[in-house]
Formats: structure tokens, C-alpha cells, sequence
């Protein structure tokens, strides 16, 4: 029997499509989409498809984290990154005088959020481990970055968030807007992506959970959200085929090389998408992420 993993309900779901051996569906109630099985494939898979080089990771500063960055507000002064990845955003966090943590399950970017980029709390586990283990002090903010549509029990997760924050403490959020026009990609689709949102159904979840939503934005659509899109959807397997040998033989030079193709690749796509968006800019359409910034609510 189904279960919609975000509101719990029992029926009422839409069936929408199968994507390899999963079934996708909508939810009336709710108006998630979530995959059947919800299994996240877990911390071997991510890292065999992680190929960032130990000595030149290369990180393009997201929308959402410049969003979270230029924000004049300070909400700190202990902020956790959840699924922190190679750490470059943390490192950012403090230098604005964040006291900063990060999780992330993949032992390859934390050794680079680690020994690249100097953070030292930095925890090496799941969020399930993260959670059991986790006595520390309480967080005032934290930080959850396209991570929430890689779980397979979202609900449980906002409900574990809460409970390692401090009351009045703050959650920033982005994942991926499924109202995006270039959406429709493998990485948003089982097992890599296990739900998919749009700005409304986010914003019910988060209030029904306990957060007052302050801050909630969609990306605008432009030339970088493109190039980013295209790059991820097409696919020659060069970069892939060297990243693999690489991580199976712990050949930097071959994932260095993989990173360089990478980026090649993307700044094709940058100069093809920006004459692109030149004729799709007047239908004024969606981008591709969802930012929103809350506050757990006032006890009643
Ligand atoms: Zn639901």
C-alpha cells in the first residue's frame, strides 16, 4: 500500500508515469510528487557518481547560496549545513562570522570540506546517523540545500530538524521547482530525486511542520539556469568514464581532467544558452530552483 511521504495520506495519489522501476505519483492532498519505492540509494552510490578533485574542487556559487550570503541579517551564531558537500558554502557562512558544522555522508567531500577548505566540524554521516548521534548544544539556523528531495522520509527529516534548533531558530531550504521548463531530466528522477515540489506544496509542508515561511522566492529564469540544465541533460560519457576510472584507481590527475571537460562543457552551453534565452526571455518563465527562509513558530 502507498504512502504519501509528505502528508501521510493513504490514497487519493494520481498515477503519473513509470521511470525505470519506479511508479511516480501525485498527491491530491498534498500536491507533492513522490516515487514508489521511496529508497535513496545511499552513500556508495552518491560517491560513485562524486568526481570533485581533492586539490581543485571547482564550485560555482549557487543562486541560493548568494541569496543566503548577501542577506544582511546575521541569525547566528551556530549554523549546520545539512549535506554540506565539499564545504565551499560554509566557508563562506564564516567569514560572516558564522560558528559553522556541516553533515554530508560523502567521505571524499569531506575530506575537501576538511583539508581544502580548513572546516573542522564537520560530521561524516547519514542524517539518520547524524540525528541518533547528534548531543551537541542546539543550532540557531540551519541550512538545508537540494537535499530534502533526496530523502526518502521527508517528513521525519523536518521533524528531526526541529527538534536540533533552538526555539525561534531558522531553516533556509532550497530544492528543485518541478514548474521548471528543462525539469523533465534524468537527475530529477528516481533513484537520484525521490519527490518533486513546486512553490506551493513547499510552503504548506513547511507550515504544517511547525515554520512561519518569511522569505519564499523562485528563481528567475536565465542564461546560467539554462546552461547548468543542458549541460547535466546532455550527456557524451567522456567525463563520466574518466571520473569513474579515477575514483576506482584514486587517480586525481583523472578527475582532474574529468572537472576540466566538466567545465568546458558548461561554458559551451553558457554562450549556446545565452542567444537562447534571448528569444525565451519574453514568456517570462520559471527557473529551475525554490528558495525559502523560515522561522520555527511561536509556541501557541
Ligand atoms: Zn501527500
Amino acid at each position: 500500500m502507498q504512502i504519501c511521504p509528505v502528508c501521510l495520506a493513504k490514497d487519493n495519489f494520481r498515477f503519473i508515469k513509470q521511470y525505470c522501476k519506479y511508479n511516480l505519483y501525485h498527491c491530491q492532498g498534498c500536491d507533492v510528487i513522490f516515487s514508489e519505492p521511496m529508497e535513496n540509494p545511499g552513500r556508495v552510490w552518491y560517491e560513485a557518481r562524486a568526481f570533485r578533485p581533492l586539490k581543485n574542487p571547482l564550485f560555482r556559487v549557487n543562486w541560493y547560496h548568494r541569496k543566503f550570503l548577501q542577506d544582511k541579517g546575521f541569525y547566528g551564531p551556530r549554523l549546520l549545513d545539512v549535506g554540506c558537500g565539499i564545504g565551499f558554502f560554509l566557508s563562506e557562512a564564516a567569514k560572516k562570522g558564522y560558528v559553522v558544522y556541516g553533515v554530508d555522508f560523502n567521505r571524499r567531500f569531506t575530506k575537501i570540506a576538511r583539508e581544502f577548505y580548513g572546516i573542522e566540524n564537520i560530521f561524516e554521516k547519514d542524517i539518520d546517523e547524524f540525528f541518533q548521534d547528534f548531543k551537541g548544544e542546539k543550532f540557531d539556523i540551519i541550512t538545508i540545500f537540494e537535499v530534502l528531495e533526496h530523502l526518502s522520509k521527508p517528513l521525519a527529516f523536518i521533524q528531526q530538524i526541529k527538534s536540533v534548533l533552538k526555539p525561534r531558530g531558522y531553516i533556509v531550504i532550497s530544492i528543485p521547482n518541478r514548474n521548471f521548463i528543462f525539469y523533465d531530466n534524468e537527475i530529477n528522477y528516481p533513484p537520484h530525486h525521490l519527490t518533486a515540489w513546486n512553490i506551493d506544496c513547499m510552503q504548506r509542508f513547511l507550515e504544517r511542520n511547525g515554520f512561519e515561511v518569511i522569505v519564499w522566492e523562485t528563481q528567475k529564469f536565465d542564461y546560467q539556469d539554462l546552461a547548468n540544465a543542458l549541460t547535466l541533460k546532455f550527456k557524451l560519457g567522456l567525463g563520466r568514464c574518466l571520473a569513474k576510472a579515477g575514483l576506482e584507481l584514486n587517480n586525481e590527475s583523472s578527475l582532474e581532467i574529468a572537472s576540466l571537460l566538466w567545465g568546458i562543457k558548461y561554458k559551451i552551453f553558457l554562450g549556446i544558452s545565452f542567444i537562447l534565452t534571448i528569444f525565451l526571455v519574453p514568456f517570462s518563465l520559471e527557473g529551475s530552483t525554490l528558495y525559502f527562509f523560515c522561522q520555527v513558530e511561536r509556541v501557541k
